[in-house]
């Protein structure tokens, strides 16, 4: 994806956030690109959303509905910013040649997604692990390549698949193993599913697809991570 360079202020410093850390070369830079003018401020999105209003029989010049579009507005380009992140910059410079082949588990990994069947939320946490094949990734990195896709709209099976498959094409490691588990707003509020229900996902590529005992491992490092037992 080419890189926006139009997007509205803080949309770009949610985005530079996710793309670079504190103190990293290019963070202050990027944040010079020129705000939007154009695609963030033509009144369509606000002007949708106050239909939407009218067409749910609000009223929608009451004064706590003021300023509801613009702030509708402002909040889905700042959930769905990782559609502009670029993946490359996130990762650049954090991959090591190390000479280690043993599971680095990543868990307990907050997100916050949308359903895009609904526009609902839905949120909890990622575990990410991988075997390395001679080059790892930095720590901090793996909860922003969460955050890249869980802001953007979504169904948590493609969230998972695409966490795996972006660590699978980087790292070219032995294995990856993904697990998202979430509560999906759209279930719990409408009443589709029991309240609480946590929908569980998994993607497991290499090692974690092929060999039980690598399965098993990741696994257990999840049993141990869950306090409810
Ligand atoms: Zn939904």
């Amino acid at each position: 994806m080419p890189r926006t360079t139009n997007l509205p202020d803080h949309v770009r410093k949610l985005v530079d956030e996710i793309e670079t850390e504190i103190g990293e070369d290019g963070a202050a830079l990027s944040i010079q690109g020129t705000p939007a003018e154009d695609d963030a401020a033509n009144g369509r999105v606000e002007a949708a959303v106050r239909q939407i209003l009218v067409e749910i029989g609000e009223d929608p010049d009451r004064q706590g509905l003021l300023g509801t579009p613009e702030r509708v507005h402002r909040m889905y380009t700042e959930l769905t910013a990782g559609y502009h992140v670029d993946p490359d910059r996130l990762i650049n410079g954090a991959i090591f040649d190390v000479d280690y082949s043993e599971m680095v588990v990543v868990k307990d990994i907050p997100f916050y997604s949308l359903c895009e069947h609904h526009l609902l939320p839905f949120f909890g946490s990622a575990a990410v692990a991988y075997i390395p094949r001679g080059k790892v990734i930095g720590l901090s990195k793996i909860p922003r390549i969460v955050e890249t896709y869980a802001r953007r709209l979504q169904v948590q099976e493609r969230l998972t698949q695409q966490i795996a498959d972006f660590l699978m094409n980087k790292l070219a490691p032995q294995g990856v193993g993904v697990v998202l588990e979430a509560t999906h707003l759209c279930a719990v509020m409408r009443g589709v599913r029991k309240p609480g229900t946590i929908m569980t996902t998994s993607s497991v590529l290499g090692l974690f697809r092929s060999r039980d005992r690598t399965r098993a491992e990741f696994f257990a490092h999840l049993e141990r991570a869950a306090p409810r037992a």
